[in-house]
């Protein structure tokens, strides 16, 4: 099992956006309907803003931390969190569903 956040470092903001092209998501904003989203990194060729979301578990052997990238609305603000690991293993060609 890779480290969530070393993996999640080596991402690119394209490789988000293709993921959420390849997902289907929509980019419309949940909150206000609005499509000025913007990927939370510096660019399309930099890496993601990976964030830390702590898990309230301090046992876990995997770590306490949850790896995420974000999308957030240029209208409205609202801010959606997508596991980090779920587009790692989906760019790296691994589909199966990740544990929990
Ligand atoms: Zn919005």
């Amino acid at each position: 099992m890779p480290n969530a956040f070393e993996e999640a470092r080596k991402l690119k903001g394209k490789d988000f956006h293709e993921f959420l092209v390849a997902k289907g998501v929509t980019l419309a904003c949940p909150s206000c309907g609005s499509d000025a989203l913007a990927i939370m990194a510096d660019g399309p060729e930099d890496q993601l803003h990976v964030m830390a979301f702590p898990i309230a578990e301090p046992e876990r052997i995997r770590g306490n931390q949850a790896a995420m990238l974000a999308l957030s609305c240029r209208n409205c603000g609202h801010v959606r969190h997508f596991h980090a690991i779920t587009v790692v293993d989906w760019k790296e060609g691994r589909h199966d569903t990740p544990e929990g």
